[in-house]
């Protein structure tokens, strides 16, 4: 049995923050607001996989009201999201996401955020896919207000 989920996430771009993105600590100006360290982007691949199985959000398991999430790794908040579904009975099939940002420009970077998400998944890297695209100077994105990330998950019962 088959089973998808699509997850997405916006956070602040603001100065006196590390940029964080897929796990890799990326030398920047400025870096993402959040309660934990601001990854956007495993954000987005959580609630993708916490969505195909139908077991709500991060929101729901890490809420940000919780002292204990403060600063928190993301990766680590990944690993558990990736035990959860494991003790659900569920593999993971592939995982797509899409970085949409305007600076700094990562790609030299996302193979080490599949290996990071591969890592924390438990499964090979081949089956992790990252992308990043620009919104052409747009909005929020555009504009380096914030960084947005999307991504796809697909799961399957053991
Ligand atoms: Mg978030």
């Amino acid at each position: 049995m088959f089973r998808i989920g699509q997850g997405y996430d916006v956070h602040r771009l603001t100065e006196g923050r590390r940029l964080i993105l897929g796990g890799v600590d990326i030398p920047h100006p400025k870096g993402l607001l959040g309660h934990s360290d601001g990854d956007v982007l495993l954000h987005a691949v959580m609630d993708a996989l916490l969505g195909a199985a139908a077991m709500g959000d991060i929101g729901k398991h890490f809420p940000d009201s919780d002292p204990a999430y403060k600063g928190a790794d993301s990766l680590k908040l990944l690993e558990k999201v990736c035990r959860l579904l494991e003790t659900q009975g569920y593999e993971i099939v592939n995982i797509d996401a899409t970085l949409v940002l305007e600076q700094p420009r990562v790609a030299c970077h996302i193979p080490q955020m599949r290996e990071h998400i591969a890592a924390a998944a438990g499964c090979e890297s081949e089956r992790i896919s990252v992308k990043a695209s620009s919104e052409e100077g747009l909005g929020f994105t555009g504009s380096g207000e914030g960084v947005a990330a999307a991504a796809v998950a697909l799961i399957s019962r053991k």
